[in-house]
């Protein structure tokens, strides 16, 4: 019920008029966001690495209704890029990118534009000497950006997608995608979707991130984990060792913020452990699906709201 009322929020214009007038306080956004600025983005990832993570950065931005804007989040991704290779920093670091940030959501030629924009961001990205992978948005916009991705992977080999466990038909997609050279993350998913395409409960959920594990763990391609769960992360172990995985053939991810000190015994142990970091202005959406999560980081928002 909460969960459903704070993804209905996160998509509410009215409700994020209010929540942007009385901003919380940098420290509850910046538990879960590295700073607005692409100097902090690139500071935090640099803290990062030193630690031995590697870095998915995410300029934050969703469901862009004007084409400027959806230039404009290209060509701040291509300034990250651009600072990521000058600072060294491309080898362990890439991007993740919304396809609706860049145009997907565009009322006349969306797809084209968001094609067109994801294109110039992994020709940058391609110059920087590192990957792209699409982030997964609600359940309307799967087909269009699969079949962007397919249209990306011709030039771009190494660009990696995202699927979302909960939904009904992602163990079928993650069979087609189980093929060699082929990059996926697979996460839980983090939208409001309906029963007709989506198991709504988490343990029918986590056995459908089970089932979609086991066949990405079992297949060719290089399966990323996106997950805080344990329990997921102690079964992705398990089918590491069952498939005769090495460390080098999939990675463990985790968002920026959470579970820090997991993140950092999965890569003292010799995995991949990569942090997605967001950053930039647009925080609202991003922020009220990391509160519909895990009713503590509600909790710890009104906590401090109240004592503001
Ligand atoms: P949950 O079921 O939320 O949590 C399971 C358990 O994990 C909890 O019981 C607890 O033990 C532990 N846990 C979870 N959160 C915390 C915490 N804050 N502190 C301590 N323990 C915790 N979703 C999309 O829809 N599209 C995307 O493109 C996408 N990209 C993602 C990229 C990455 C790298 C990650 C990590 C997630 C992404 N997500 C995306 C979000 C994802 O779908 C889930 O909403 C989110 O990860 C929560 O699911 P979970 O697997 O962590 O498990």
């Amino acid at each position: 019920m909460l969960r459903s009322a704070l993804l209905a929020a996160s998509r509410s214009p009215q409700v994020r008029t209010v929540v942007e007038k009385f901003p919380p306080t940098h420290a509850i956004v910046e538990r879960f966001v590295a700073g607005e600025r692409l100097e902090q983005a690139v500071a935090a990832t640099d803290e990062l690495v030193a630690t031995g993570r590697t870095v998915t950065l995410d300029h934050l931005g969703e469901d862009t209704r004007d084409a400027a804007q959806a230039a404009d989040t290209a060509l701040a991704y291509e300034h990250l890029l651009t600072a990521l290779k000058e600072t060294g920093l491309a080898a362990s670091a890439e991007v993740s990118v919304k396809l609706s940030a860049v145009g997907q959501f565009l009322p006349v030629d969306g797809e084209k534009i968001a094609l067109e924009n994801a294109r110039r961001i992994c020709q940058a990205a391609a110059d920087a000497g590192t990957t792209v992978t699409l982030d997964m948005e609600d359940h309307t916009t799967t087909d269009s950006t699969l079949s962007i991705a397919r249209e990306l992977r011709e030039d771009f080999p190494w660009l990696g997608v995202v699927l979302q466990a909960y939904l009904r038909r992602t163990e079928a997609d993650c069979r087609d995608l189980a093929t060699k050279g082929s990059r996926v993350r697979l996460c839980k998913g983090a939208y409001k979707e309906p029963e007709s395409v989506a198991f709504q409960g988490k343990q029918e959920v986590d056995l459908a991130y089970v089932r979609a594990l086991k066949v990405l763990m079992g297949g060719e391609g290089y399966p990323m984990i996106a997950s805080h769960d344990p329990n997921m992360i102690k079964i992705a172990g398990q089918l590491a060792e069952w498939n005769n995985r090495g460390r080098d053939s999939f990675e463990y991810q985790m968002l920026y913020g959470i579970r820090p000190e997991e993140q950092l015994r999965l890569a003292g142990e010799g995995n991949t452990m990569r942090v997605y970091l967001p950053y930039g202005q647009e925080w609202y959406g991003y922020f009220m699906r990391r509160l519909a999560e895990r009713p503590a980081n509600l909790v710890f928002f009104l906590r401090a709201m109240a004592t503001r």
